[in-house]
């Protein structure tokens, strides 16, 4: 059985592009007891790929040069010497950025695809959809009458935060790059607000946005959008970082926040946020997260792209800020 993967080439000096990655085809390995094979139908392009290939490890060891490039997906069981999986069962997990994966079943996670499709496991139902929920809900601490800020608001994250604040009743403006994305943070997700940074200056608009400041800021970017934020902020406001996407390239020399003193005035708090940390409650946020969806309270939107040769391409998308929702490849 032919495996095609992505390979980790070499690592990026500035941002990844189409030297960081190379298409391999190799004979995929016969299972071992406790190993599944599975077929895999999508790949998850995550910000954190960026990250996961430096030289240093963050959260998470660097993928070596020469190995198949971390990525999560989702497919269907198609061998199995584990006895919690059988033929034919749709699962999610670290599969790697391959056709196939053939490994330790304790990778794998089964998923209900009667309740939402395979690919929803990636975005709403997947980390994305659970880094929102835990962020605002957990991290964030989000309550009814909170004023909330929302970077990167169009993407995977964004995009759920921004309707579960709403739906939580929270005043809620989002950030994101361009008038197209701005208009669907606004009438498609629900935001009361759109600052679209690529062509306003986010400092200026808050103090018109926030008065009294803001409560709670989701950061997805980092950067100077942070300080933006951290200059204007409520009594006792807590600022989720979720992420840097703005300082990816950067990592040994991220943009630190000049004014983080801010945070004294108010008392207010900056918490780190990795679903990881949440998992033994991600069996309950599944189930808030798909009966919120499946009675038309969020939508999952999402952004599929084609083939696996095209992995690197679509990887640079999330950089140029081209995705709207979850962006993921169909292999
Ligand atoms: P995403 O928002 O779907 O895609 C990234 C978006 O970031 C782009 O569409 C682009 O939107 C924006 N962007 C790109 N470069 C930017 C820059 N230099 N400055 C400002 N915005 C920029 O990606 P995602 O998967 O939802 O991830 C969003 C953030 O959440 C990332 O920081 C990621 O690392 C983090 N995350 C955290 C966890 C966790 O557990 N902590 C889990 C998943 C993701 P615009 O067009 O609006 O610029």
């Amino acid at each position: 059985m032919r495996n095609r993967a992505v390979l980790l080439r070499q690592r990026p000096i500035a941002g990844i592009d189409d030297q960081t990655f190379e298409l391999d085809t190799r004979d995929s390995p016969d299972l071992r007891d406790g190993d599944i094979r599975v077929e895999v139908k999508y790949i998850s392009l995550d910000p954190a790929m960026r990250p996961w290939v430096h030289d240093k490890p963050n959260y998470l060891p660097p993928v070596e040069i020469g190995a198949v490039m971390r990525a999560g997906g989702a497919g269907i069981v198609t061998a199995s010497k584990h006895d919690d999986f059988e033929v034919g069962d749709a699962v999610q997990g670290m599969f790697g950025a391959q056709s196939i994966y053939v490994g330790p079943a304790a990778v794998a996670t089964k998923i209900d695809t009667s309740i939402a499709p395979m690919e929803a496991y990636l975005g709403g139902l997947g980390g994305t959809g659970l880094a929102a929920y835990f962020g605002l809900l957990k991290v964030g601490d989000l309550r009814k009458d909170d004023k909330v800020l929302i970077s990167a608001a169009a993407g995977a994250v964004g995009h759920i935060a921004v309707q579960i604040a709403k739906l939580k009743g929270a005043y809620v403006v989002g950030i994101a790059g361009g008038e197209a994305k701005c208009r669907n943070v606004v009438e498609t997700f629900g935001a009361d607000a759109c600052i679209d940074y690529k062509s306003e200056s986010v400092a200026d608009r808050l103090p018109d946005l926030f008065e009294g400041g803001i409560d709670l800021y989701f950061d997805n970017v980092g950067g100077e959008i942070l300080e933006a934020a951290l200059d204007h902020l409520a009594m006792r406001a807590r600022i989720v970082v979720s992420g840097a996407i703005g300082q990816y390239d950067h990592l040994d020399e991220v943009h630190a926040p000049r004014n983080y003193l801010n945070l004294i005035g108010p008392g207010a708090r900056m918490q780190g946020l990795l679903n990881m940390h949440w998992a033994k409650h991600f069996p309950a946020a599944r189930k808030e997260l798909a009966a919120w969806h499946a009675d038309g309270r969020i939508q999952f939107h999402r952004q599929i792209e084609d083939g696996i040769e095209t992995f690197p391409q679509v990887l640079q998308m999330l950089f140029a800020g081209k995705n709207t929702g979850k962006l993921m490849l169909k292999v």
